[in-house]
């Protein structure tokens, strides 16, 4: 049996690679085409019996696609993976493909917002129910399933408050039931977090944030079971189109052979940020999930081997104008969505509100989101330093 690490740089730096396919090349070439040709009728009937393992016409398998999706499956300890063109395409497909009319999805609160927007705005027309719930305590979270549950959609860590779930527990309860288990697990990788090894059906993560690391491309993934694979691969993957491009398939590729040591220098400079803002003044208290004062402490060092990149803060300010200058004078954190890449970033919830709404008293209006990215810890603390100490002056 090789350790982890052995395998980590076997599924990496090998899996899935053919090279005397494309003349003994290291980098695996983009095949950019639309279509496969056949030299008989009998070899087009037998493609057509297996659309899953055979290229025909590349909104199905395409081979540069394919190398990306064997490693994705196999770092995630899957059996197979499905690639989409982003995240989102990731999380509609399995929705979709895993609800009918009259059933009802449970949730935790605040998933990620087109996922809530698929659930109101979309699934909601069709005859689907949904209940948000708190998933920090499983007891309560799992009274809210009813007769009709077809599905229980995780987001663990989610992207603002990092709250976790119990992913063995929930999955455990789902399997007695015959419901299904999906999460977003973009926060921990597949690196530092394996939820089928809980027994979750079907992961989903965005390859826009680690797995491409460059802040130059999307894509989504989907990961579970043979059949669940091929359930979704033979309708709404190939009915909505949405899989990934094969120049952007082969920007990940090139993106996911760097992915343990970007992910180990954030894991670094983010304990060094965190010791920092643990002793400014101007920080109320911080969110995130290894942090002993976390309220799910003990389960986030069970179930995620690091947390690292993200984390939030509450900053100590009376007026909104403080937060803005706080952001505005940061050079080094770039103000933007999203997270992943090289770039640290930063992101204050008080963008999403009407400046006159802005309210002290209430938490959440003085929450603020960090991404720690691959630049020298030091920089980045020297520059919330002086974007802290711009602030005492208003
Ligand atoms: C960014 C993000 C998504 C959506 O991914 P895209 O590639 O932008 O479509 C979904 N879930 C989480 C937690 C995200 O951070």
């Amino acid at each position: 049996m090789k350790s982890n690490n052995e395998d980590l740089s076997y599924i990496i730096n090998h899996l899935g690679e053919d090279h005397s396919t494309y003349f003994n090349a290291v980098a695996p070439p983009i095949i950019q085409t639309s279509n496969f040709m056949f030299e008989t009728v009998e070899h087009m009937r037998t493609a057509f019996k297996d659309e899953m393992s055979t290229y025909i016409y590349s909104r199905g398998v395409n081979p540069t696609v394919d190398i990306l999706r064997k490693k994705l499956a196999a770092l995630d300890s899957a059996e197979d993976a499905l690639v989409f063109n982003c995240g989102s395409a990731a999380v509609f497909a399995g929705l979709l493909a895993n609800v009918k009319a009259g059933d009802h999805v449970l949730s935790v609160h605040h998933p990620y917002s087109w996922t809530t927007h698929t659930f109101d705005q979309i699934l909601s027309r069709f005859g689907v129910t949904i209940t948000y719930a708190d998933g920090s305590d499983t007891e309560s979270f799992l009274t809210h399933v009813q007769p009709n549950t077809s599905l229980i959609f995780l987001e663990s860590p989610n992207s603002w408050f990092l709250d976790i779930q119990d992913l063995g527990a929930i999955a455990q309860f789902a399997k007695k039931r015959g419901i299904v288990t999906m999460i977003d697990n973009t926060y921990c990788t597949p690196l530092y977090q394996r939820p089928i090894e809980y027994g979750i059906d079907l992961v989903m993560q965005t390859a826009t944030k680690y797995i491409g690391g460059h802040s130059d491309t999307l894509g989504g993934v989907l990961t579970g079971s043979k059949k669940m694979m091929e359930k979704i691969f033979k309708s709404e993957y190939l009915a909505i189109g949405s899989g990934i491009q094969p120049m952007n398939a082969w920007l990940l590729l090139r993106g996911l052979r760097t992915l343990p040591a970007r992910v180990d220098r954030i894991d670094q400079s983010t304990k060094k940020v965190l010791e920092y803002l643990k002793q400014e003044d101007k920080v109320e208290s911080i969110i995130f999930p290894h942090d002993p004062g976390f309220p799910q402490y003990e389960l986030a060092k069970k179930q995620m081997k690091k947390a690292f990149g993200l984390l939030s803060f509450y900053i100590k300010a009376q007026k909104v104008e403080e937060i803005e200058k706080f952001c505005n004078s940061l050079k080094c954190f770039r103000m933007a969505v999203s997270w992943g890449g090289h770039e640290s970033l930063v992101i204050p919830k008080c963008s999403g509100i009407d400046r006159s709404a802005f309210d002290p008293k209430e938490p959440t209006h003085r929450l603020i989101r960090l991404y720690i990215g691959l630049e020298d810890a030091d920089f980045l603390i020297q520059d919330l330093q002086q974007g802290f100490s711009g602030i005492g002056s208003l």
